[in-house]
């Protein structure tokens, strides 16, 4: 007898979808998504084929599809970038699909929310709790059952007895809505000409399909004013839009700046969603009852019903990269996506990637510029400190010339920013008897020591252990000593340098809370605080009117790991992190401490040369052929025995199909040899600029043998971390 057959793709590591047979009387389309049996459970999954074929034969070994599930099916362009990421990240298509069905994992219907109305005669048995209820009701409203109880300050139960007895009907409540539609023409700036030229640019483009803009516009240039009249000519075509960020804290302040421009917030989406609120935003952004989604990196792979615009703010942010589970860089692939559906995508940054740079140079993306801080505030001068003819005394960090500067921005009544990116007091505690130096068992790296909690942490696996007494090398006693600066050991050296000052540390490893957070930066906004020390969780996004003044304290610290981003990098933040000064009065001074101040980047950071650092850097990375020149993937093989793991590598490294235009680097041990307690080796995978590495390396690994044991192999497609 002839069998109907459907092929559905379910999220787990899994490349091919699984034939399921439908039952009689179920209808199914692509996109779908249904629940299959899967091994011992049930597992959501989505009709991924050419949808169901009618097979001859006997299917005994096929399971029924369970259920058609009442939500919107996946359009088929989420499909298709579905099948596209895993192509081009070599990640099985169950683990990208995953991404698109992370709605939370109680689907089914919404629990119903009840609401109470006063009906019925007041019951016989009357109590001042029930008084208290049948009060608050007289006005014959509807209310939320628990809010009714929670005002008349009684217990569910008391509530519950009144609707037993008639007293209160139950009426079901409407859902509350996702987000409420907002209003493009809410609060529309009167823009500078620089800004109307790009605003105009961009509304002009919301009608002409695909197409990349990039606005490079230094912080508090009015970026976002103008990406929000893109946004705003979206809305009112009636198109979603979606604004990706970088990180879930931005994310959070930008719902306030949203809804100054347009009346309501958008909706949210970040892994912290309520389970809930997750499974209502993902239908609602199906069914266009939301318009506008801002959200982090994950957000790329919601199901829209018309998406009509991206836009990715902070471009260049490392933080794009997801580095787990399927490594995708949510710019790239939003580009990507914008592509496929024929719809404009607009990029915004300070300081943009070297990639999209050249992009824009070579007129491949629109270039649109902001030059001037909205205001007309002058970017805070830099200068430079060098640490060789100025060197702090010893133990100390702070060289007297920043000191100096300190004082004077204090004694104004302003504020200072003493920027370190190193969590806790110092990076190395040694034996000032033996050397011996305090290492993580499990890792290829010195214990962090954090004296605020009290404990040596291995800042890759979190290891910990309070300060060991006595050396474990030589025995001596009270012998340790810290080696180099973190933010903790800062703050000792400021409260000495400035008594009686406030001072604030901000660093992620103390943060207790967002709402914490939040509350901290506020405090320094309202001016409670003289001094902040911070690391990279100070740079970006807040605004601090009485900050003018900023000491990078190691301005070199990023630039020496061997990342052949670190220039950029260390650019991109540093720049980001003086930028913090002067915002509001346009006086902000910035102070560089480094060692090496004839560097490309601290050149460009002290002539405020933007342009210079562009070209020098595309010049390196035309020269050497790193990217946006030429295309890396590294293949990172990892395991618990060191022979067994560079076996594995080198068998791998000589099975490499031989293509002239590709270089295969390696195996070397990664520069963290050991992490968890895992050996770790690197190749690198070297190709031109529009070669196809995606097929190359699905070529390759068709090949490689079995990873067994511990050992495993993890690909990164353009890789963006190389530790
Ligand atoms: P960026 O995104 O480049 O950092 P913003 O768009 O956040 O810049 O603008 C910086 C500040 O200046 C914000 O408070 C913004 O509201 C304000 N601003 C920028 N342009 C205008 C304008 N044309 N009219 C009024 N305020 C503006
Ligand atoms: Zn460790």
């Amino acid at each position: 007898m002839a069998q109907r057959i459907v092929d559905v793709l379910v999220p787990v590591a899994l490349d091919q979808a699984y034939s399921y047979r439908v039952p009689a009387g179920m209808e199914l389309a692509p996109g779908d998504i249904v629940s299959v049996p899967l091994g011992a459970r049930t597992a959501t999954g989505v009709v991924w084929a050419d949808g169901v074929t009618v097979r001859p034969g006997l299917h005994n070994r096929l399971k029924d599809v369970e259920d058609k599930l009442d939500i919107p099916p996946l359009k088929p362009e989420l499909r298709k970038f579905v099948d596209w990421v895993s192509g081009y990240t070599l990640s099985p298509r169950g683990m990208v699909l995953r991404m698109a069905l992370r709605m939370g994992e109680h689907l089914g219907p919404a629990r119903e929310k009840v609401g109470v109305r006063l009906v019925g005669p007041h019951p016989k048995r009357m109590t001042a709790a029930r008084n208290r209820v049948l009060a608050l009701l007289a006005d014959g409203m509807v209310r939320a059952k628990s809010e009714a109880a929670h005002e008349a300050g009684v217990s569910a139960g008391v509530v519950n007895g009144l609707i037993d007895e008639g007293a209160l009907e139950t009426v079901v409540l409407p859902p509350e809505p996702v987000a409420v539609p907002p209003d493009p023409d809410h609060a529309v700036p009167e823009f500078t000409d620089a800004q109307r030229a790009a605003a105009d640019t961009l509304r002009a483009g919301t009608t002409k399909g695909f197409s990349v803009s990039l606005i490079d516009g230094v912080t508090g240039s009015g970026k976002t004013e103008v990406y929000f009249e893109a946004v705003a000519e979206t809305v009112r075509q009636g198109r979603q839009v979606l604004i990706l960020m970088p990180e879930i804290a931005l994310t959070a302040q930008f719902l306030g700046r949203f809804a100054e421009r347009f009346g309501v917030p958008p909706a949210e989406w970040h892994s912290q969603l309520a389970p809930r609120k997750r499974a209502r935003t993902w239908s609602a952004v199906a069914t266009d009852e939301v318009q506008v989604v801002v959200g982090a990196r994950s957000a790329l792979f919601l199901p829209y019903r018309d998406l009509g615009l991206i836009i990715v703010d902070e471009e260049h942010d490392p933080a794009y990269k997801q580095e787990d589970g399927v490594r995708y860089h949510a710019r790239d692939m939003a580009v990507v996506r914008a592509k496929e559906q024929n719809i404009p995508i607009v990029l915004a940054s300070a300081t943009p990637s070297v990639e999209s740079e050249v992009n824009a140079r070579r007129g491949r993306y629109t270039a649109l510029h902001l030059p001037e801080r909205f205001g007309g505030q002058h970017m805070p001068a830099v200068e430079a400190i060098d640490l060789r003819t100025e060197r702090p005394p010893r133990g100390r960090f702070i060289s007297s010339r920043l000191a100096e500067a300190v004082n004077v921005a204090l004694e104004r009544g302003e504020q200072a920013l003493l920027f370190l990116n190193r969590r806790g007091f110092a990076p190395l505690t040694l034996c000032n008897t033996c050397g011996h130096r305090l290492a993580c068992q499990n890792c290829d790296a010195w214990l962090v020591d954090h004296r605020f909690r009290r404990r040596l942490v291995c800042h890759h696996c979190g290891f910990s252990m309070p300060q060991p007494e006595k050396c474990p090398k030589c025995s001596a006693e009270n012998s340790f000593v810290p080696v180099g600066p973190g933010v903790e050991r800062l703050e000792q050296e400021a409260a000495e340098l400035f008594p009686d000052k406030r001072i604030l540390v901000l660093s992620s490893d103390l943060v207790e809370s967002m709402d914490r957070l939040r509350q901290e930066l506020d405090d320094v906004a309202q001016g409670r605080f003289d001094i902040v020390i911070g690391t990279q969780l100070v740079a970006k996004g807040h605004h601090f009117p009485k900050l003018n003044l900023v000491g990078i304290v190691d301005a070199d610290l990023g630039l020496s790991n061997g990342d052949p981003r670190a220039a950029e990098r260390t650019f991109q933040l540093l720049h980001q992190v003086v930028g913090r000064a002067g915002r509001e009065e346009g006086r902000g001074y910035g102070y560089l401490q480094t060692h090496n101040p004839e560097h490309p980047v601290m050149r460009a950071l002290i002539a405020q040369d933007r342009e210079a650092f562009y070209s020098a850097e595309i010049e390196v990375r035309e020269k050497t052929g790193y990217p946006p020149f030429g295309r890396l993937a590294s293949l990172l093989i990892s395991g618990g025995d060191k022979h067994a793991t560079e076996q594995y590598a080198r068998k791998l490294a000589a099975i490499s199909p031989l293509d002239d235009s590709v270089r295969v680097l390696g195996p070397a041990e990664a520069p963290l040899a050991v992490v968890r307690g895992r050996f770790r080796f690197r190749l690198l995978v070297k190709a031109p600029r529009n070669y196809d590495l995606s097929a190359y390396l699905r070529e390759w690994l068709a090949e490689a043998p079995k990873t067994k044991g511990t050992l495993k192999l993890e690909v990164d497609v353009d890789p963006q971390s190389f530790f």
